[in-house]
Order: structure tokens, then C-alpha cells, then sequence
């Protein structure tokens, strides 16, 4: 099992880290060739903007949005939450999404950087208590249809999210010294 984390941009080499100390074998992608190869695929945190602009200029936009309508099981984090989602809010003119969770998100809906922050989430299928979230200019999702599950929200906004087998979180799990989502994600490829 082959593990792609998108390394386009953003916090991939701490996702590539937590997922090879879980004993995955992590491959960054930045081209078609790469993403033909994996058969999963993290999308990190960082500026969904930038991101939405080199997935289209590596020629990976179309070829990633094929491989997620045919169930590619994804994870994406805080920017790749906003990239894997229906709609963005807040967003720029140009910037597009993959449509692959039925979900509305607002970028930086918890304030600028300075609001960054962490916090202890309940969430529901994970055993062994809270899991310490870091939100950094984070969003949040505004809607979530109906096929979307809520797993985690902080002050009643959904922050963790899953829809078949792609799973979204508006937080860095990466940077939590906590590999339990992760795992998680590894165990339902
Ligand atoms: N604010 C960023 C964006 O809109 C996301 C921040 C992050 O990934 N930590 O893309």
C-alpha cells in the first residue's frame, strides 16, 4: 500500500513523517506519474489558494479529481480540507475546489494568524480521549450534506469530517505528537 502525501506546497514532510513512523510506505506527489501510483493520498496544510494554483499548473487538478470521484481514500488538512470540499468561502475569484466531501468551508473562519490555537476534541470514533487539535488560520465548514458525517466541531462548527473514504480536518494533526487519526486513515484504505 502506497501512500501519496500532495507535496506541492504546505506541511507534507511532517504528514510523510507521522504516516512512515506508522509503517506506511509515503510517497510525495507532485505529478500525474506520482498520483497514478498511490493508493491514498494526504493533502496538507498550507495555502489552499497557492495549492489550487499549482495543482493546475502540474497538470494534477483533473487527474486528482478523477481519481477522488473513483474513491480514492484521502485525508486532507486545514488548506487540503478546503481543497477536498464543495464550496469555499471566502475564497479567491480563481481558486477551485475537488468537490469530493458535499461540504462548505470558510477559509480562515476562526480570524488571521494571530487566532491561531489549539484545543482538546472529542472525536467520535477515536478511543483514548480528547485529541489536542492546532488550528492555524483555520477554517471551518459552514454546510455539511447529508451523506457527511460530523466528528469533531469546536463551538459548534464542524472541524473534522468524513464522507465515505475521504476524511477532512480544519487542524494539523500532523503536529500534534498524536498519530491517531492517521492511523486511523490507514486503517480504512
Ligand atoms: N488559511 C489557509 C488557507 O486558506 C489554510 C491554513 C492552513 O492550512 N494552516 O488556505
Amino acid at each position: 500500500m502506497k501512500v501519496g502525501v500532495l507535496a506541492l506546497q504546505g506541511a507534507y514532510a511532517a504528514h510523510a513523517a507521522c504516516l512512515r513512523s506508522l509503517g506506511a510506505e509515503a510517497r510525495e506527489v507532485r505529478t500525474p506519474a506520482d498520483l497514478a501510483e498511490v493508493d491514498a493520498l494526504v493533502l496538507p496544510g498550507g495555502e489552499s489558494t497557492t495549492m489550487s494554483m499549482l495543482l493546475a499548473s502540474a497538470e494534477l487538478f483533473e487527474p486528482l479529481a478523477e481519481r477522488l470521484a473513483d474513491g480514492l481514500p484521502a485525508l486532507g488538512t486545514c488548506a487540503g480540507m478546503i481543497l477536498l470540499g464543495a464550496e469555499i468561502l471566502d475564497g479567491r475569484a480563481d481558486q477551485r475546489c475537488l468537490g469530493a466531501v458535499d461540504i462548505s468551508v470558510r477559509r480562515n473562519a476562526f480570524g488571521r494568524q494571530i487566532d491561531s490555537f489549539e484545543a482538546d476534541l472529542a472525536v467520535d470514533d477515536l478511543e483514548g480521549g480528547p485529541f489536542r487539535a492546532v488550528f492555524i488560520r483555520a477554517p471551518f465548514v459552514e454546510r455539511a450534506g447529508p451523506d457527511v458525517e460530523v466528528l469533531a466541531t469546536v463551538d459548534g462548527h464542524p472541524v473534522l469530517c468524513r464522507q465515505g473514504t475521504v476524511t477532512v480536518a480544519a487542524f494539523h494533526p500532523e503536529l500534534s505528537h498524536d498519530l491517531r487519526l492517521h492511523d486511523h486513515f490507514l486503517k480504512g484504505i
